[in-house]
């Protein structure tokens, strides 16, 4: 089955065996009626399992060519399940340029309890190596990275990862699976904030990790049911309403991403445009090879280079909203410095560009005429 397709079909059976509804139902449910003790239909308690969760875990094991997907609360419980697989004394490295909540989560909470973390630029995947010693367990990449979209080549990091044997788990958050597919490029694990593209409709907050390894699995399985951090069944299926329109909106997602970056290239209020569709972004090589797209993603500091220029501007928009948050079907207009990046100190995100000016835009799936119209009267 190809990918169009498989959002549609991927993982789902399509004979409901009580009435034959073409959705799964929502089984509001919190427990289910056994004949004798032990003696039931596959549920005994939707923590442990959900007939409307299991449906979407299905289809995002399909969408993401994996054999096996896990639902959380949120993206975040979904990176903290995964973090429940180490000990103390175990190490990590993460890209460094990377969602806020996931470095706080690391540095305010897992260093803590004595994980230690390497936070690393790794446009130069040769540059990893010398971080892995003996008590490597994972290494955690971000790609497009939030908000700088740079690109890390998921080919050549799991390369080093089989070799040093060590995890390689990919945030396909911004990319979607539509765009790149880090199991084939050879990750072990794929995490999503399913809260942005893959819900697609900002009106869920959801998290999901799919794998192929079923020890892998069975580990987080059991992580998922000890703690507990799962998603209810209304957000499943909306979750799975979403993926049905991933490719449709994806394909303007990254049409209408174009349009607006090359527009802002060519404004004179503008100063630098980050996204990875450009021939001079530093890494458009490796998103030509590894994505099928460039998706909706964009950032861009302003031409006066001001905290003030920036809010001003995210100020005017109009089309546009300004909110947290991104990948639904509206345009979303974020200020990282103060609004989804103000979690890491000052010193850290200079390193990596997110300055005073810079803003974010999910570009949306409006016309693109509206859009680029409603930027112009904000920049002007
Ligand atoms: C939003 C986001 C998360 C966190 O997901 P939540 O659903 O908000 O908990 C993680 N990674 C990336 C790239 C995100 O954009």
């Amino acid at each position: 089955m190809k990918f169009n397709t498989k959002t549609i079909h991927g993982g789902q059976e399509n004979t409901d065996p009580a009435y034959g509804s073409v959705m799964p139902p929502i089984y509001q449910t919190s427990t289910y009626s056994q004949s004798t003790p032990g003696g039931h239909k596959g549920y005994e308690y939707s923590r442990s399992g959900n007939p409307t969760r299991a449906a979407l875990e299905s289809a995002l094991a399909s969408i993401e060519n994996g054999k096996f997907g896990l639902a959380f609360g949120s993206g975040l419980a979904a990176i903290d399940a995964v973090m429940k697989l180490f000990k103390p004394g175990d190490e990590i490295i993460s890209t460094n340029d990377l969602y806020g909540g996931s470095y706080r989560l690391f540095t305010s909470i897992f260093e803590k309890w004595g994980i230690k973390f390497h936070f690393i630029g790794m446009q130069e995947a040769e540059g990893i190596e010398q971080y892995i010693n003996e008590n490597t367990k994972m290494i955690w990449v971000e790609t497009p990275t939030n908000p700088m979209m740079n690109i890390i080549d998921i080919e050549a990091v799991a390369k080093i990862a089989k070799k040093k044997q060590v995890l390689l788990a990919v945030d396909n958050t911004f990319a979607t699976p539509y765009l790149q597919q880090p199991l084939d490029l050879g990750a072990d694990i794929v995490m999503h904030s399913a809260t942005k593209y893959l819900g697609g409709h900002s009106d869920v907050v959801m998290g999901s990790l799919v794998v192929k390894n079923e020890k892998l699995a069975e580990k987080l399985y059991f992580i998922q049911n000890a703690s507990g951090a799962v998603c209810g069944p209304q957000d499943s299926f909306l979750v799975l309403r979403g993926i049905k329109t991933l490719h449709l909106r994806m394909q303007r997602h990254c049409e209408n991403g174009e349009a607006v970056a090359r527009f802002l290239k060519d404004h004179q209020k503008v100063d630098k445009v980050y996204w990875p569709g450009f021939e001079d972004h530093p890494n458009h090589e490796i998103a030509k090879k590894q994505m099928k797209g460039f998706g909706g993603m964009i950032s861009f500091t302003t031409a006066e280079n001001t905290l003030k220029s920036a809010v001003r501007v995210v100020e005017n928009l109009k089309v546009f909203t300004l909110a947290e948050s991104l990948g639904g079907v509206e345009s979303l207009a974020g200020h990282p410095a103060s609004m989804t990046h103000a979690s890491i100190p000052m010193e850290e995100r200079a390193k990596t560009g997110v300055v005073d000016s810079l803003i974010r835009l999910s570009v949306g799936v409006e016309d693109e005429e509206d859009l680029i119209e409603d930027l112009k009267q904000a920049l002007g």
